[in-house]
């Protein structure tokens, strides 16, 4: 259902009045974890100010050790979308579990399926029983393959409303906690109608990182970035060492959008 039928075949996922695909460069930003009120509401209005597109954070949190910070839970979704409301911007927030579905689709203008879901069918059939679109991340040890009929679970619900995203794949190199595979970008949208957008925070772990594959992910043909941003990163409590500053969060959307503008 999300093959390519010829060379113009290409979607755009609308969400309010926010468009991932086409033409569309969309930045979506927002801290990993959401942490509680005041850091939600300061980071979704930076993330407007600088011309971000949504507002991302985490509240059930799929981290590696049970004993790390788990996200708050249903309070943080109600966080988030006070905070998307106050700038009127869409949210989204990862779904880790079917027994979530009913209640997360009460705050979030988007579902998340995060790496370690991607091979979940019973959660990738349920998110596509829904009508919300889904960012579907690639797993980090998945081919190309593997992603898109993961991607074809969903839609084969029912929803097409379907945003790939690249997050980088674990291979031999420690340097980096994932590499980053830009060389998707061109395969999948060769591959699939759907946009697919980039993940550079997860894909290298690494925060001086996050620009340069920012950039060489939108020329590569990106329809847009996640963004992981934090008013402290290095009290963040969770991935603050891959979370850019407001500071850097601003440099890098200027120098995203002039950027776009050439391609
Ligand atoms: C995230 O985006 O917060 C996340 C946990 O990402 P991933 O599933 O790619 O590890
Ligand atoms: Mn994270």
């Amino acid at each position: 259902l999300i093959k390519k039928k010829d060379k113009n075949d290409f979607k755009e996922v609308k969400i309010k009045d926010v468009i991932i695909g086409g033409q569309a460069t969309t930045i979506i930003a927002g801290p990993c974890a959401i942490e509680g009120e005041e850091q939600i509401l300061r980071i979704a209005e930076t993330v407007k100010a600088m011309g971000g597109n949504i507002l991302r954070g985490g509240a059930f949190k799929p981290r590696t050790s049970p004993y790390s910070f788990q996200g708050l839970g249903e309070e943080g979704l109600r966080l988030l979308k006070i905070a998307g409301d106050e700038v009127n911007l869409p949210v989204v927030s990862e779904v880790m579990d079917t027994r979530e579905i009913e209640m997360t689709d009460k705050y979030v203008d988007i579902f998340q399926i995060g790496s370690r879901n991607m091979q979940n069918y019973s959660l990738l059939r349920e998110v596509g029983k829904t009508n919300k679109p889904v960012i579907l991340k690639r797993g980090m040890a998945a081919s190309i393959e593997d992603w898109l009929l993961a991607a074809e679970y969903i839609a084969s619900e029912g929803n097409l409303e379907i945003i790939l995203c690249e997050r980088g794949i674990r291979t031999f190199e420690g340097y980096t906690r994932n590499t980053l595979d830009l060389s998707v970008v061109p395969i999948i949208k060769e591959e699939t109608f759907l946009p697919i957008i980039v993940d550079p925070s997860h894909g290298t772990g690494i925060r001086e990182l996050i620009l340069p594959m920012s950039m060489a992910s939108i020329a590569a043909g990106a329809d847009g970035l996640m963004i992981e941003i934090h008013p402290n990163p290095d009290k963040a409590l969770s991935d603050g060492m891959q979370s850019l500053n407001f500071k850097d969060y601003e440099v890098l959307m200027k120098r995203i959008r002039s950027l776009s503008e050439y391609l």
